[in-house]
């Protein structure tokens, strides 16, 4: 999961062991699988975990403002900047498409501190 996405740097929560690692955007590619869905493969944890976070296909979510939710706009930035940087799988060109920047108004009330889930941690659902 993406804990949060400052400037060229993400830091990235692997599923497996938990381990927090900084991720460099720069490496990054996004993938077309068909016209609605986008993902990005993130690098291999140390653990050897591998994970993708997928772009959402701009469905309200049912509970905005929960971690859910915020980690899902975040990873919808980090789709759309890496579209933005031209990071696209071969064939994903219409990537652009799909992958829009956040809606300002997304932007400053869920993020005005900053592209960062917040530190509490709700229990897993
Ligand atoms: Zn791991």
């Amino acid at each position: 999961m993406i804990e949060s996405i400052e400037g060229t740097r993400a830091i990235a929560r692997c599923a497996v062991c938990e381990q927090a690692r900084e991720v460099d955007l720069a490496g990054l590619v996004v993938r077309l699988l068909d016209k609605d869905t986008a993902l990005v493969a993130l690098p291999a944890c140390s653990c050897g975990a591998v994970e993708y976070v997928i772009r959402a296909d701009g469905r309200e979510h049912p509970l905005p403002g929960s971690r859910s939710h915020l980690h899902q706009l975040l990873v919808d930035h980090l789709h759309a900047e890496l579209v933005e940087r031209k990071q696209l799988a071969p064939g994903s060109d219409d990537a652009a498409k799909l992958c829009v920047p956040l809606a300002k108004e997304d932007r400053e009330r869920w993020f005005s501190k900053g592209l960062s889930l917040p530190d509490r941690v709700e229990p897993r659902t």
